[in-house]
C-alpha cells in the first residue's frame, strides 16, 4: 500500500489505503468515457447547476476538509480551511462564467461563410497532482474541465490520499453522474497505462520537473495534450525606491506561507545595495518571531513540512549551500518537536559556482542578493532555468512594472502577493514547464478547438 497519510507533525502513521486494481482503472476508463459521449450531447449550462452543489458542498464541509488537508500534510489550518474556500470560489467561478466563455467564438473571414471556433470536450482527462495544495491543485483542473465536459481521472501524492478521497466523496455527494471523478491510488506503471489508452485525451500534472519529464513522456509517445506546472525559483525584487517595512512584511508572509513549499512563492530576494542591510535584517526580525508547534492550534505560525523526505532534501540542500560558500544569515538550527519541522533560514553569499544557486528549496529557506541596479536585477532574476512567477517592489509602480515587464515568467505581480485566481490564468515558462490553469486560457486547455464554416 503506497498511499498513505503520515501525520508530519507527529510522525504517526494515520491510514493506509489499498493500491488501485486493474478493475478500478477499467471502471474508470469506462465510465468517464461513456459521460463523455452523454455529456456532448449536452448544454454546458447544463452542468453548472451540480459545480455550484460542489461548492456549496465544499463550505459546509470546510472544517472536516480542513483537518483531513491539514493530518495528511501539516499545513497550518488556518490555511487549510483558505485553500477549501479558494476552492469553492474557483468552482462557483465557473459554475457562472464557464457556459459564457465556452460559447462558439465568431471570426471574420474573407470566406464566404460564417466561420466559427467551437470550444468542445475531447474525453477522458488525466490529472496528476502534488500535496502542497492538496485540493486546489485538483480543482484548478477540475472545474473548467467539468463544465468542459471532459471526465476526470485523477492520481494524487502518495501522502495525500485523505484530501483525494475527501474530494471524490465531496463530487459524488453533489449528484454528479459516475464517471465524473475517480480517484485511484495508482502506481507510476498504472499512470502510463492510463495516459496510453485512446479513451484519454488530455494529462495535467503540477509537480517536479522529473515528474513532468516522465508524464509528457508518455503523453508524447501517444501525442496525447498535456500541460505541465512544473517548480519555480522565483525572485522577489526590490528596487531602490521600494518601502522597506512593505517589502519585509511581504516577503516573509510569502517565504512561510504553507511552511514555504508554494511553487509561485518567491525564493530568491533580490535587492537593491542601498536597502539590503535593513531588508536582511527586518527580514530576520520577522522569522525570529515565528512559533513552530502544532498546525491545529491557531498559535502555531510556523508549520512542519510535509515529509520527512521532503525535509532532508532540503537540509541537504542547505548542507550543499554551505559548503558551497553560502553564509547562514539566520536559521539552520534544530527544532526540537518531533514532526517535519525545519527552522525558517537565510541564506546569502550564495555565488554562481555554489551548487544550490539554479536549486530550487522548496521550503522555508530565503536567498537573498544583493544588486546594483535595475538591470542586474533582472540579470539575476532571469538567470535561473525556471520561470513561474515573481514580485516587484518599487515605490514608483510605473518603475516596477518596466521590471516585471523585462522577467522571464508566467506571472509577475508589482508590489503584491502573487495570487491565485478563477479568472487570471496561472502557468510558467522554461523549466516551469507550459500551458496555462484557469482563467479562460485554463477552461480551453482541453478543448476541441474546433472549426466550423458554414456558407
Ligand atoms: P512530484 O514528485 O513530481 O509529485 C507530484 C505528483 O506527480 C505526485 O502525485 C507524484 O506521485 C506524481 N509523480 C511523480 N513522478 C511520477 C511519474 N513518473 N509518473 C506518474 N506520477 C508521478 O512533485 P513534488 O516534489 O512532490 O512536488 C513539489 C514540486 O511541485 C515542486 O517542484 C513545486 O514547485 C512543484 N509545484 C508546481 C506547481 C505549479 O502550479 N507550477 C504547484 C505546486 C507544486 P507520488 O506522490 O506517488 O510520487
Amino acid at each position: 500500500m503506497a498511499y498513505k497519510t503520515v501525520n508530519p507533525y507527529n510522525n504517526e502513521l494515520v491510514k493506509s489505503y489499498p493500491d488501485a486494481t486493474a478493475d478500478d482503472i477499467e471502471k474508470a476508463l469506462s465510465s468517464g468515457y461513456a459521460l463523455y459521449k452523454k455529456w456532448r450531447d449536452e448544454p454546458v449550462s447544463s452542468r453548472a447547476e451540480a459545480l455550484h452543489k460542489i461548492a456549496d458542498l465544499l463550505r459546509k464541509n470546510e472544517d472536516e476538509l480542513a483537518k483531513t488537508a491539514t493530518v495528511d500534510m501539516g499545513k497550518l489550518y488556518a490555511e487549510s480551511q483558505g485553500e477549501v474556500e479558494l476552492c469553492a470560489i474557483i468552482a462557483d467561478y465557473f459554475a457562472d462564467h464557464g457556459a459564457e466563455m465556452l460559447k462558439p467564438t465568431p471570426i471574420s473571414s474573407r470566406n464566404t461563410g460564417d466561420a466559427e471556433i467551437y470550444h468542445q470536450a475531447t474525453g477522458v482527462l488525466m490529472m496528476v497532482e502534488p500535496w502542497n495544495f492538496p485540493y486546489y491543485q485538483i480543482m484548478r483542473v477540475f472545474a473548467p474541465n467539468f463544465m468542459v465536459g471532459n471526465p476526470m481521472i485523477l492520481k494524487h501524492a502518495s501522502n495525500t490520499p485523505g484530501s483525494a478521497a475527501a474530494f471524490e466523496k465531496i463530487v459524488k455527494e453533489s449528484g454528479a453522474p459516475e464517471g465524473t471523478f475517480t480517484n485511484l491510488f495508482a502506481s507510476y506503471d498504472q499512470v502510463s497505462d492510463i495516459i496510453a489508452d485512446p479513451r484519454v485525451q488530455g494529462v495535467a500534472l503540477t509537480g517536479s520537473k522529473r515528474g513532468g519529464q516522465s508524464v509528457a513522456e508518455d503523453a508524447g509517445k501517444n501525442l496525447t495534450k498535456n500541460s505541465m506546472e512544473l517548480g519555480g525559483s522565483d525572485a522577489f525584487v526590490v528596487l531602490s525606491d521600494a518601502d522597506v517595512d512593505k517589502a519585509v512584511d511581504l516577503a516573509w508572509r510569502v517565504r512561510i506561507y504553507n511552511a514555504g513549499q508554494v511553487c509561485t512563492s518567491d525564493k530568491r530576494f533580490i535587492v537593491a545595495d542601498n536597502l539590503y542591510d535593513e531588508f536582511l535584517k527586518k527580514l530576520k526580525e520577522a522569522f525570529e518571531k515565528l512559533v513552530p508547534g502544532d498546525p491545529m492550534d491557531p498559535k502555531t505560525t510556523i508549520a512542519p513540512m510535509n515529509s520527512e523526505r521532503a525535509k532532508k532534501k532540503l537540509q541537504g540542500q542547505i548542507d550543499k549551500a554551505v559548503e558551497g560558500g553560502a553564509t547562514v544569515y539566520y536559521g539552520n538550527e534544530p527544532i526540537d518537536l518531533p514532526g517535519q519541522f525545519l527552522q525558517p533560514t537565510i541564506l546569502t553569499d550564495i555565488s554562481k559556482d555554489n551548487p544550490e544557486f539554479y536549486d530550487e528549496m522548496f521550503g522555508p529557506v530565503a536567498q537573498v542578493f544583493k544588486v546594483g541596479s535595475d538591470q542586474e536585477a533582472i540579470d539575476l532574476a532571469n538567470d535561473s532555468e525556471l520561470g513561474l512567477g515573481g514580485i516587484v517592489m518599487s515605490g514608483d509602480p510605473s518603475r516596477g512594472k518596466s521590471v516585471a515587464e523585462k522577467i522571464e515568467t508566467g506571472m509577475v505581480f508589482v508590489n503584491s502577493f502573487l495570487v491565485s485566481l478563477p479568472e487570471l490564468p496561472f502557468g510558467g515558462v522554461k523549466g516551469s514547464g507550459y500551458g496555462r490553469e484557469m482563467s479562460e486560457l485554463g477552461l480551453n486547455a482541453f478543448t476541441n478547438e474546433k472549426l466550423v464554416v458554414t456558407a
